[in-house]
């Protein structure tokens, strides 16, 4: 892939870099103009930071049947399906346990070192509480439950994005990586997308690291070495074990996965982190090609991720 004939936008939402590629450099513009929309529609219906966003007007009224706008709607039955499909590894329902866990506001703001904090071990309520129907978009979230959308929300937003900006060009091809959540849509270049799977997002461009093409699908990172800070010498982060509702202690600290949607492929890096050494055997019955580096940086290639040596010489394109 020549770098130099896409047009490339930075910016940044959603509490994430964003970045907007495009493979005719003249409908960058649009395709930048649709991904904006796409990701401040997200914002208003599902950011768990914002008191007047959809999803915290819906966790403020628990026990009422509450009508949800289609893109709720959507984000919440991509939650639902992830708890489903990992047998609760991924629940939307660990919203409380996220902020009590320290994540209480949006990521930037938070001490990445502080005083000791009380954490007491409970299981999450559990997916299973809350009734939602597809048909007439309605739910009800028990009182005491919290939804969080993080997850599987932002990879939602790469998915429409992507969708949205693809449909805008005329032609060729756009991705958008949302803080490494990536989704592809329209004409991939000839050779594919190239991706670089790094354990932090914002990791330089580098011919050392290792790196796969997908042509259409997604692709997204879970880990825990750059959502995570310090509270009187404890490491916590941002994968919650729905168990026990505090941070996972996984033996994976990094899990890249590829798949048809970046929602999938999020519902199984998110989930293998929490899975541990589970993870292999589900995401090889899954057949979803990963990554997964452990916490002292072994790196295990699973369902046909490509072997780096070859892939180097041969981009493989999954
Ligand atoms: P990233 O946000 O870096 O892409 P993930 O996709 O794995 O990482 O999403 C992690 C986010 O999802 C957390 O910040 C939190 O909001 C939420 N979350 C944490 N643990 C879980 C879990 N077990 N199931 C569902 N959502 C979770
Ligand atoms: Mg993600």
């Amino acid at each position: 892939m020549t770098t130099s004939v896409l047009g490339i936008a930075d910016d940044r939402a959603l509490g994430s870099a964003v970045r907007v590629i495009v493979t005719r450099p003249a409908s960058l513009a649009a395709a930048k103009a649709a991904v904006d929309d796409v990701l401040a529609a997200i914002d208003v219906a599902a950011s768990r930071f914002r008191p007047d966003s959809e999803l915290s007007l819906l966790n403020a009224r628990p026990d009422q049947v509450i009508k949800v706008s289609p893109l709720l709607a959507r984000a919440i039955s991509a939650a639902l399906r992830g708890a489903e499909l990992t047998n609760g590894a991924v629940d939307p329902t660990v919203g409380s346990a996220v902020r009590l866990s320290g994540y209480d506001s949006d990521f930037g703001s938070i001490a990445r070192n502080g005083v000791a904090m009380d954490l007491v071990a409970h299981r999450v309520p559990g997916w299973r509480a809350i009734r939602f129907s597809e048909a007439t978009r309605t739910v009800v979230i028990p009182r005491g439950v919290e939804l969080d959308l993080g997850a599987t929300g932002k990879a939602l937003a790469a998915d429409l994005a992507a969708e949205a900006a693809a449909n805008i060009v005329s032609d060729g091809g756009v991705l958008v990586s949302l803080g490494g959540d990536i989704a592809v849509a329209g004409e991939a270049p000839a050779d594919g997308w190239a991706i670089q799977a790094s354990d932090d997002s914002a990791a330089a461009i580098s011919d050392s690291e290792e790196t796969i093409s997908i042509a259409s699908g997604g692709v997204a990172t879970s880990g825990t070495t750059v959502r995570r800070w310090v509270r009187a010498g404890v490491v916590l982060h941002h994968i919650i074990d729905p168990a026990t509702g505090m941070p996972v202690r996984s033996m994976w600290r990094t899990a890249t996965v590829a798949a048809g949607t970046c929602v999938d492929a999020n519902i199984a890096s998110t989930a293998a982190i929490v899975m541990g050494e589970w993870a292999i055997g589900w995401l090889r019955t899954q057949r979803m090609p990963a990554r997964l580096v452990e916490v002292g940086g072994r790196v295990h290639r699973i369902a046909g991720w490509p072997d780096w040596a070859e892939s180097k010489l041969n981009p493989t394109i999954l």
